[in-house]
C-alpha cells in the first residue's frame, strides 16, 4: 500500500499549506490508517512539510514498520502528545492544527505545555475531506466488503421464517461473512422484525419472526480496512396492504434519488427528490433520517445526503441511499444500496435482488 498511500499525503500537505498551517496532528484511529496504514489502536499523525511520524508505544514497534514503514516511528511510553508538541516545537513549527473533534482536552493541554510557542489552530474534516474521494485501490477494498454483504443477505433470505429469532439471525450473516474473510462486521448488524423494524436503529433482539412481519435486514462487513452497508426487507408469510404500499413508495424514492446520482448532484436534491416521493404518497413524517451517507474507512462517513447538505458530489464518492418508512407499532421498510460516483454517473456497487413489489418469503 506505500505507492498508494503517497499521493494522500501529498495532498494533504497541501491542504495543511491552504489552511495557513505548516503541521497538523492526526488523532482519529480511521484517520490514521487511511494516512499511514497504521492499524494499532494508540498513536498519533504528526504531518510537517517534509516530515511524517507515527507516534505510538512499544507495543506497536514491530506492526508500525510493518504497517507504516515510510513514516518515521517516535516510541513513546507515555504522555504521547506531550513528546508530539515537544517534536512539534522542535522542528519550528509556528501553527499546529488539531481535530477538535478528535483530540481530548487533556491531550490537547499536553501538546499546549510541552509547546507553548506554537500556535494551535483547531482544523477539522481536512483528512476526511481525502477520504470521501476513492482511489481504485479502496472501491476495490470495498467492492470485497460489499461481495461479503451480499453473499450473507443471500443466505438470510433462505433463513427467514416465523419462529426464527433476530439475534441468531444477525449471529448467522455475521459468522457468515467472517468466515467468507471479513475482519469484522462493519456495524452492529440489524435485524429487526415486525415493530421493532420501525426502528431504524434497532437492536437485533430475542424476538421471533411472525407471519405478516416486515423485516428489515440492514448489514456490512470490513475488508481491508473498508466497509459495506446494504439493507433490504422482507415480508415474512403474508404481507398487508400497508406494508406493501409502504415498500413501494419507498423503492420508487430509493430509484429515484439513485438514478440522479452523479459528479455534480446536489446532495441535499438527491435527499429531496426520495422526500419529496415519501411526502407525496402521505408519509412525511415517517421518513425521519437522511437519505444516505459516505462509506469508506468507516461505516459513516462524508459526503452526507442529507437535507442541509449543500455540497456536490464527484466521481471517487461512495454513497448509500436508503429512504426509509417507519409506522411506529406498526413495521417499517428500509432500502439500501452502495454507489460508487463514477465520471459520467454511480455504479451501484450493492447486487442483492431489490425487487419492486414486497418480497414476501
Ligand atoms: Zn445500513
Ligand atoms: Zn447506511
Amino acid at each position: 500500500m506505500t505507492d498508494t498511500r503517497a499521493p494522500r499525503l501529498d495532498r494533504l500537505r497541501q491542504a495543511i499549506s491552504e489552511a495557513g498551517l505548516d503541521g497538523l496532528v492526526v488523532s482519529a484511529p480511521a484517520n490514521i490508517f487511511y494516512l499511514s496504514g497504521f492499524r494499532g489502536s494508540a498513536g498519533a499523525l504528526l504531518v510537517t512539510s517534509d516530515r511524517a511520524l507515527l507516534f505510538s508505544d512499544f507495543r506497536y514497534r514491530l506492526q508500525a514498520a510493518r504497517q507504516a514503514p515510510d513514516w518515521e516511528f517516535v516510541e513513546v511510553p507515555r504522555r504521547l502528545f506531550a513528546r508530539l508538541g515537544e517534536t512539534a516545537a522542535e522542528a519550528g513549527l509556528q501553527r499546529l492544527g488539531f481535530d477538535p473533534a478528535h483530540l481530548t482536552c487533556q491531550r490537547r493541554e499536553q501538546l499546549a505545555g510541552a509547546a507553548p510557542n506554537v500556535e494551535l489552530m483547531p482544523a477539522d474534516g481536512l483528512v476526511e475531506e481525502l477520504r470521501a474521494v476513492k482511489s481504485a485501490d479502496e472501491l476495490e477494498a470495498i467492492r470485497a466488503a460489499v461481495a461479503l454483504s451480499d453473499q450473507a443477505m443471500a443466505r438470510l433470505v433462505e433463513l427467514l421464517r416465523p419462529g426464527a429469532v433476530e439475534r441468531d439471525l444477525a449471529l448467522e450473516a455475521e459468522f457468515l461473512m467472517r468466515r467468507a474473510g471479513a475482519e469484522a462486521v462493519a456495524f452492529d448488524l440489524i435485524i429487526a422484525s415486525g415493530p421493532n423494524s420501525a426502528l431504524p436503529h434497532a437492536e437485533s433482539g430475542e424476538r421471533k419472526l411472525a407471519p405478516g412481519d416486515l423485516v428489515v435486514m440492514d448489514i456490512g462487513a470490513r475488508k481491508a480496512g473498508y466497509c459495506s452497508d446494504m439493507t433490504r426487507t422482507y415480508a415474512v408469510g403474508e404481507a398487508s396492504a400497508q406494508a406493501r404500499e409502504i415498500y413501494r413508495i419507498v423503492y420508487q424514492a430509493q430509484r429515484a434519488a439513485a438514478a440522479e446520482v452523479r459528479p455534480g448532484a446536489v446532495c441535499r436534491e438527491l435527499d429531496r427528490l426520495a422526500r419529496s416521493v415519501i411526502e407525496n404518497a402521505g408519509f412525511a413524517e415517517y421518513f425521519g433520517h437522511g437519505l444516505g451517507h459516505g462509506v469508506g474507512v468507516e461505516v459513516h462517513e462524508a459526503p452526507r445526503l442529507g437535507k442541509e447538505e449543500e455540497r456536490r458530489l464527484v466521481a471517487g464518492n461512495v454513497v448509500t441511499v436508503e429512504p426509509g418508512i417507519y409506522l411506529p407499532e406498526v413495521g417499517g421498510v428500509r432500502l439500501e444500496d452502495l454507489l460508487a460516483v463514477t465520471e459520467d454517473g454511480a455504479e451501484t456497487l450493492t447486487r442483492s435482488p431489490m425487487p419492486p413489489e414486497l418480497p414476501i418469503v
